[in-house]
């Protein structure tokens, strides 16, 4: 089983429509969306949810009023003043360190697990996809990516698929390293743009750390040809594999608007460097 990761320092450049023509081209995978902060593949794959989980991360102060003798301790040692008047605790405030509980001499206080989003195993056309929706204002988003990771890796091999298909974070933070911890090849989708190169080369240095195998795929390649010859010179020097370059194309962005696999609807060139991309990824890109 294989784990191909995609991935771009930020948003906006195309990886999203990679991943979900992976998703249409690739036999027998698994296809997870770790963009938990906003999940977007979904608006491609059209989920129909199977099963829905509670996701659990971080605790929260609670006082039982019947119990408190308003002693006043509590929040004497609070750091994060999250005790408000009448012994009421603030839960955007309380960062769940559980001194308050410790001190409480009347043992009113306990810790209680936070619900901060939601993850769900799903079916679509074109196999399952393990999702998730993190609460507004949560943090741990990390954390929910490496739950729906492991999720996504357990049905894969229980079910003997070939692939782990997973759209990965933007940025270079926290939820990026939980998506790429122990994939196969990580997929940098980048953009032939100055922010587009930059943003490419620290997310693959991100991976060069993690010693995780990378290609690039430049995405819209024909807007800016000599940037393209850049990035691949760039490329060259590191001794990274340039996968594919797919064209600004129209077909592309009206797939995006209709909520289609762009290979599903594309003919000719966008499509045929698209599964290209695909081909070499599976051969070992
Ligand atoms: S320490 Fe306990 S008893 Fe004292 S005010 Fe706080 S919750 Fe109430
Ligand atoms: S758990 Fe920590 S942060 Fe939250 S109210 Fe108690 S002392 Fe304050």
């Amino acid at each position: 089983m294989k784990q191909v990761l995609v991935i771009s320092g930020k948003g906006g450049t195309g990886k999203t429509i990679l991943t979900a023509s992976f998703a249409a081209l690739a036999k027998n995978k698994v296809m997870v969306d770790c963009d938990v902060d906003a999940a977007d593949l979904h608006l491609v794959l059209h989920p129909d949810i199977r099963e829905r989980f509670e996701f659990r991360s971080g605790k929260t102060a609670k006082i039982d009023a019947g119990l408190c003798s308003k002693c006043g301790k509590c929040a004497e040692v609070c750091r994060f003043e999250s005790v408000k008047d009448g012994f009421e605790i603030d839960a955007v405030a309380c960062e769940g360190c559980g001194f308050c509980a410790k001190v409480c001499p009347a043992g009113a206080i306990t810790m209680e697990e936070n619900i901060s989003g939601e993850w769900y195993v799903s079916d679509t056309e074109y196999g399952p996809l393990v999702h998730a929706k993190l609460g507004i204002a949560e943090e741990n988003s990390g954390k929910l990516v490496a739950k729906v990771r492991q999720a996504a890796k357990e049905m894969a091999e229980k079910e003997k698929r070939d692939y782990v298909i997973i759209d990965g974070p933007p940025g270079i933070g926290c939820p990026v390293i939980a998506s790429m911890s122990g994939v196969d090849v990580a997929v940098v989708v980048t953009e032939p743009t100055v922010s587009g190169q930059h943003d490419m080369e620290r997310v693959l240095e991100v991976a060069d750390h993690f010693k995780i195998k990378s290609c690039v795929v430049i995405n819209k390649w024909d807007i800016n040809p000599e940037h393209t010859a850049a990035i691949e010179r760039f490329c060259g020097a590191k001794g990274i594999n340039v996968a594919g370059k797919i064209p600004f194309s129209k077909q592309i962005c009206e797939s995006v608007v209709k909520g289609v696999p762009a290979v599903k609807i594309c003919a000719g060139e966008p499509a045929d460097a698209i599964t290209k991309v695909w081909d070499g990824v599976k051969n070992g890109a």
